[in-house]
């Protein structure tokens, strides 16, 4: 057989899966009703489960992290006020704008490798106590595992040490879970030890869980009825979404322990193509030129994506399986092993997330 009619790894992102036919079975299973009018039982219990999960009172089920992470952030931050963040948090770099489009915020950001969390710079620039000239910091982000550090968990004792600064100083904390399944898995840390040092909380069931749509948001009950509002206020009032939790109630019962597959495979395609080894299953390359490398790969049947001109990177997930590793380690072997790629025509290529 030609390698060009197997079936194209795409390694683009963890956003990629689709539903399996045992999801797909308790979609078309599933109990529902008007969420907007609260009575859809799926959704109710989803919200239930996640909040109880992450340590928190309630819970909301939303369709994107992106809204997730929004809704998180403005119930924290009023307009004006200040959010810190990495440089290369996903709520700063990939989410438009949206906290100063959307709700006034502004941002700082700060620089570590590896998206590690930095209590001593944080706590050097925040300003909780400002007069009138200055911009108050009213929270920080966190993000856990941090997806442009190439999936890197950010542990418990730094974010404890984080709280207890902020607590004592009056900085509430956001933490963008969208893959803290992933740290669960790697680390043995309970969720709801990494959720209670947290205000609130963002975790995706669209990523390494592989449900189609939905994140849901955890905090407090009066933060989350709260969030219900803007929710619909931003158009996000969702009728029958419980087809959708449905999916989401699948992937946490079936797709949580397996995410220690993934990093399996990460680690192995990383140490086959001379990669930084991940703890989880975000691997990241440098090379000279990223788009060229993502060009030639996807013309050989491997799909990856960049993050940045100079890096590429690949994410493992439940459509990957052991063959499609080694098809893709036999690939990206020979593309960063051999003769430097020629540049691509096109520029770089879009990064997906
Ligand atoms: C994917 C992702 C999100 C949310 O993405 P959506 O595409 O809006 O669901 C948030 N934070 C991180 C770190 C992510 O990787």
């Amino acid at each position: 057989m030609s390698p060009l009619t197997l079936p194209v790894v795409d390694l683009r992102s963890d956003t990629v899966t689709r539903p399996t036919p045992g999801m797909r079975a308790a979609i078309a299973a599933a109990e529902v009703g008007d969420d907007v009018y609260g009575e859809d039982p799926t959704v109710a219990a989803l919200e239930e489960q996640v909040a109880g999960l992450l340590g928190h009172e309630a819970g909301l089920f939303v369709p994107t992290g992106s809204m997730d992470n929004q809704l998180g952030l403005r119930l924290l931050v009023a307009p004006g006020q200040e959010l810190v963040a990495h440089e290369q948090a996903h709520v700063v770099r990939y989410e438009l704008g949206a906290a100063a489009a959307l709700s006034g915020i502004t941002t700082r950001t700060y620089a570590s490798p590896g998206g590690a969390v930095d209590v001593d710079a944080i706590a050097a620039m925040w300003s909780p106590v400002a007069g009138v000239y200055e911009v108050r910091t009213t929270a920080v982000a966190v993000e856990n595992t941090h997806n442009a550090g190439g999936g890197t968990v950010v542990g418990l004792d730094v974010l404890r040490e984080l709280r207890e600064r902020a607590s004592s100083a009056g900085v509430a904390l956001h933490l963008d879970g969208a893959r803290l399944w992933n740290a669960q898995v790697a680390t043995g840390t309970d969720l709801a030890e990494y959720g209670r040092l947290f205000d609130t909380v963002s975790v995706c069931l669209s990523k390494g869980l592989g449900a189609p749509v939905g994140s849901v948001l955890a905090s407090t009950g009066e933060r989350v009825a709260a969030a219900r509002v803007w929710r619909k206020r931003l158009g996000g009032g969702w009728r029958q979404a419980g087809l959708l939790a449905a999916a989401g109630q699948y992937a946490l019962a079936h797709h949580r322990d397996r995410l220690a597959e993934d990093h399996d495979r990460a680690r192995r395609l990383a140490m086959a193509i001379g990669a930084r080894v991940p703890q989880t299953n975000i691997v990241l390359v440098d090379v000279a030129d990223a788009a060229a490398v993502v060009a030639a790969a996807a013309s050989a049947g491997i799909l990856v994506s960049t993050m940045g001109p100079g890096t590429v990177r690949a994410v493992t997930h439940l459509d990957v399986d052991d063959e499609g590793i080694q098809r893709a380690t036999d690939v990206l072997g020979r593309l960063l092993g051999g003769a430097a790629p020629t540049p691509s025509p096109g520029g770089p290529a879009t990064p997906l997330r």
